[in-house]
């Protein structure tokens, strides 16, 4: 029988890598949900291949999505509203959050509350609010299947039977274009330059966050509340050729990895047939083109992101949520040309020392939270680097 699915995001880059990993396999799947924000030429593609039963597209775009798609039996529904409707349809069963940033919360609270397993890309989802996703899932008993490759791959070396004899757990980071760019001349990096990163082939808020190593950061939040771990045996290691893809060290010395080609439809094809592997046309790892396998610390003084993602994990309540949308919105400006690469971690800072924390979370909390960061860096950012 083919699962039901809805993608969220289907026209960004894990978005249109899930597509076609479905593609991939017709008896196993059906599209009934996409959802784009801007770019209604490419969902309106993707809606006349899929045929889903919606398409969401950003309010503004509605008339010319319909323009582009002409008669169709798909539904268009557009904004928040679109999206809680089509992630709480009962017929579905998986639910691909490959949205970017803070919006991806509400639509993947309603696809738990509704009985979804979730197939997460978008790790803010769980960086705001992991410690509610968590419940959230216990009590309505389904899964997240982590899209993510560092938590895919911890994942799948997680012996479920025996979490109390995980000792630490590895999270490698490739170090990002900037891993040997002299520290004093950081300042002077450009957008172009910060968006070539040298592993992986990513949207444009990832591929800044990595060069930061905010990423990281944020992924250490990710896997204290994907995986239940405390803070104190999350690592990040240096790894630049990016072959093992996180790592779990258990008590008696073990160390178990998963390793494979820095393919993104490798983590993603795993979420979508989880307990199940399935044949890709990938091709795979190529061990005489692999040299060597480097290991170092990540220097938190050139990136000091990575510690501001363990102190606001460590603070928790509403701190988490500061990190990330004052992240957001210096990411934002520096791709517009408003602010320097090494503003971004100096404006992660002052959000987060000015923040008052709430520690008892709900939903409304954090949203307010992220909504008070936003506004927050935004102010500071126009009163400090107005052009
Ligand atoms: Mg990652």
């Amino acid at each position: 029988m083919q699962k039901k699915i809805v993608v969220l995001g289907s026209t960004g880059s894990i978005g249109c890598n899930t597509l076609e990993i479905v593609q991939n396999f017709p008896k196993d799947f059906k599209i009934t949900g996409i959802s784009g924000n801007k770019n209604y030429k490419l969902l309106a593609k993707q809606t006349k291949k899929f045929v889903p039963k919606y398409a969401v597209i950003g309010k503004e775009y509605e008339q010319n999505l319909k323009k582009e798609i002409g008669r169709t039996k798909t539904e268009i529904l557009t904004g928040m509203d679109g999206l809680m409707e089509i992630s709480s349809l009962p017929e579905v069963k998986m639910l691909v959050v490959a949205l970017v940033g803070a919006v991806g919360l509400k639509p993947s609270m309603a696809g738990i509350k509704t009985g979804k397993d979730l197939a997460l890309a978008n790790k803010e989802v769980m960086v705001m609010a992991g410690e509610l996703v968590r419940s959230a899932v216990k009590k309505y008993g389904t899964k997240i299947l982590p899209i993510d490759s560092e938590h895919s791959a911890i994942f799948q070396s997680l012996d479920e039977k025996n979490l109390d004899a995980v000792n630490n757990l590895f999270l490698t980071a490739s170090g990002g274009p900037f891993l040997n760019f002299p520290p004093n001349k950081m300042h002077l990096i450009t957008v172009k330059e910060a968006l070539q990163h040298p592993r992986w082939k990513m949207g444009k808020k990832v591929t800044i966050d990595s060069a930061t190593l905010m990423n990281k950061a944020l992924e250490v939040i990710e896997a204290r509340w994907l995986f239940d771990m405390d803070f104190s045996k999350i690592k990040v290691l240096v790894h630049p050729e990016s072959i093992i893809h996180s790592m779990v060290e258990y008590i008696d010395g073990s160390i178990i990895a998963q390793l494979g080609r820095t393919d993104m439809r490798i983590p993603i094809q795993y979420a979508l047939t989880y307990p199940k592997r399935k044949k890709t046309h990938i091709n795979h790892l190529n061990w005489e083109e692999t040299k060597e396998l480097r290991f170092s610390l990540p220097d938190e003084k050139k990136f000091p992101c990575l510690k501001y993602g363990y102190t606001a994990g460590k603070t928790g309540g509403t701190m988490p949520a500061v990190l990330n949308a004052a992240n957001e919105i210096a990411v934002n400006n520096f791709l517009k040309g408003n602010i320097k690469f090494t503003h971004i971690p100096k404006i992660v800072k002052y959000c987060m020392d000015n923040h008052v924390v709430v520690r008892k979370i709900d939903m409304d909390e954090i949203i307010k939270a992220d909504k008070w960061a936003q506004d927050f860096a935004e102010n500071y950012i126009k009163m400090n680097h107005d052009k």
